[in-house]
């Protein structure tokens, strides 16, 4: 057995993982805020997790965690995980000394596309793009069953592909981000709401006829179905399944996107041949169980390489 961990800005999701790779065991908490209390709901998950499997924190193989942020996946080091309140911290060491396995800690938008990847790995599937539009937008990769993280960790942070160069500034310091468009802080900022969904309040918005709301929607699903075309000129992935907080409102999204692809596939023979519209996806069942699944996979890749 195996222990998957997402920890998320406020819930942290839990599950046990069998050798065939399905979940045995799971469970949420709420994450708390700062290096000590993300570590506690994190050693809670794990003892809460070998209660239900009638088990001891050491039977289990390994531990995952997927986290937002930059992580040294070699050292489990963890910074910049600003919506955590972490800066610099050795999650890896601190889980490991406090539970007593090893543990693997992995960018959570990898983690997800790994996920991802074994919840369609039954159809013989060899690559995959996770396309997470969260509070951010970025892509996980898996390829031949692996994550490809690029030389430098960089690979997938398309957000900061620039769209626009007179748009507005990212916090990267470029402009016209994708992520200003197609995230849920973009969304928040061309449609300003006290929902903590906004892309829910703008479709509300938009099928309410609201002046406006269908600009801002017809530009996220262009910049989405952009993001798409990125990853498929760029790596060709057999299937990009799009995830994270926005695909909370499910179906009109994905449709919209497609709607975009479509309309892209008539005007161009080129983009026709390229099937976009079918290789897009929905993440099944909610993102942070996905995540923590995909965490769980980290430690031992190989296993879920292969097609059945
Ligand atoms: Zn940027």
């Amino acid at each position: 057995m195996r222990v998957g961990l997402d920890i998320g800005g406020t819930k942290t999701a839990a599950v046990v993982v069998g050798r065939d790779g399905s979940v045995l065991h799971r469970l949420t908490l709420s994450t708390g805020y700062g290096a000590e209390a993300v570590i506690r709901t994190a050693v809670l998950a794990v003892v809460e997790l070998a209660r239900l499997a009638g088990a001891d924190t050491r039977a289990f193989e390994s531990i995952g965690i997927g986290i937002p942020g930059i992580v040294d996946v070699a050292t489990g080091r963890v910074s910049h995980a600003v919506n955590l309140g972490l800066r610099d911290v050795d999650l890896a060491g601190e889980l490991a000394g406090r539970l007593g396995t090893a543990v693997h800690v992995e960018n959570d938008v990898n983690a997800a596309a790994m996920g991802a990847f074994h919840q369609m790995g039954q159809s013989g599937l060899h690559s995959l793009a996770y396309l997470n539009l969260g509070t951010g937008l970025a892509a996980g990769l898996v390829l031949e069953g692996r994550l490809w993280r690029g030389s430098r960790g960089t690979a997938g942070e398309i957000g900061h592909i620039c769209l626009d160069q007179d748009g507005p500034l990212c916090a990267c310091g470029q402009r016209g981000c994708l992520e200003l468009v197609a995230s849920g802080s973009g969304v928040a900022r061309q449609w300003p709401t006290d929902d903590p969904r906004p892309v829910e309040a703008l479709f509300r918005a938009v099928v309410a006829g609201e002046d406006g709301a269908l600009e801002v929607w017809s530009r996220l699903a262009r910049s989405v179905a952009a993001a798409v075309r990125v990853l498929v000129l760029t790596i060709d992935v057999e299937r990009i399944v799009i995830g994270g907080g926005m695909t909370s409102l499910g179906e009109p999204l994905l449709a919209a996107v497609r709607g975009v692809l479509d309309a892209g596939a008539a005007d161009s023979a080129f983009l026709s041949s390229l099937s976009l519209s079918e290789r897009v996806a929905m993440v099944s069942g909610e993102s942070g169980v996905t995540a923590a699944m995909g965490a769980a996979l980290c430690g031992w890749p190989l296993q879920v390489t292969q097609p059945g």
